[in-house]
């Protein structure tokens, strides 16, 4: 679970009915929403929900490390709420879903020093391509 919603009570973010919903619509695991589907999913809940109070909660959950940006490829950037537990991506290029894998090892430690050219490294991310088995199947 990324429980998104206990961790920004915690924290005592100011929770409006309004951005309660946002931080429902992305809890959960293996979510990984674009900023049109976390509307879509808000506007079904609280139909009076703007748009701009949704980008602006995500751009906030952001600043706050309780989301994190995931690019994959061209697509739009995608919201993860599992953002406390350093994990990788399965990517399916057939419909785009997305799971949160969890590779052997450390990724950093594969890295070769002499291949590092002096960079301080902060942070590895890497996508795993492929199809899934439903895509996979057809
Ligand atoms: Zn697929
Ligand atoms: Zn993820």
């Amino acid at each position: 679970m990324s429980d998104l919603l206990d961790r920004l009570r915690r924290r005592g973010w100011r929770m409006t009915a309004q951005r309660r919903v946002v931080a429902e619509v992305l809890d959960g695991e293996h979510v990984h929403l674009t900023a049109d589907e976390v509307l879509a999913r808000a506007t079904a809940r609280l139909p009076e929900i703007s748009r701009a109070t949704v980008y602006n909660t995500l751009g906030e959950l952001v600043l706050l490390g309780e989301v994190i940006e995931v690019a994959t490829n061209d697509r739009a950037k995608r919201y993860d709420p599992n953002a406390h537990r350093p994990h990788q991506h399965l990517v399916c290029s057939g419909c785009g879903a997305i799971r949160d894998v969890h590779p052997d090892g450390d990724p950093l430690a594969d890295l070769p020093p002499a291949e590092r050219y002096g960079f301080i490294i902060s942070e590895v991310e890497t996508t795993y391509w492929g199809l899934c088995p439903d895509c996979a199947r057809t």
